[in-house]
């Protein structure tokens, strides 16, 4: 699995191979560990999700998206808290699917 990234610095493209910005030089290494991480956990949520272990799926979920806030996390986010019957677990993830976390709450 082969990662790349924005440069936070500068916008421009890198890849896990070479982690150090080949525009502004900055290191960018443990921006790519903490992508990875949350890929590592979305995955696993995967797993806990098809194995009705929803606790664990949750606790996932909410790991990746900590790490790297993504649709896909979400997503995953939402069907298990769906699963599990907490409305109030949805409706956080359903805000975090749609993209309307940084909206003051109303
Ligand atoms: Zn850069």
């Amino acid at each position: 699995m082969s990662l790349s990234l924005q440069c936070p610095s500068c916008g421009k493209e890198a890849a896990e191979a070479s982690p150090i910005c080949r525009r502004c030089h900055s290191d960018l290494a443990l921006l790519f560990t903490i992508k990875r991480q949350s890929i590592v956990a979305r995955r696993q949520a995967i797993r806990d999700l098809r194995s009705d272990r929803l606790e664990a799926c949750l606790e996932n979920c909410e790991s990746s998206w900590q790490q790297c806030p993504t649709g896909e996390a979400a997503q995953i986010g939402y069907l298990a808290a769906i699963l599990q019957k907490d409305p109030v677990l949805v409706l956080k993830w359903d805000k975090r699917s749609s993209g309307r976390t940084n909206q003051p709450a109303s």
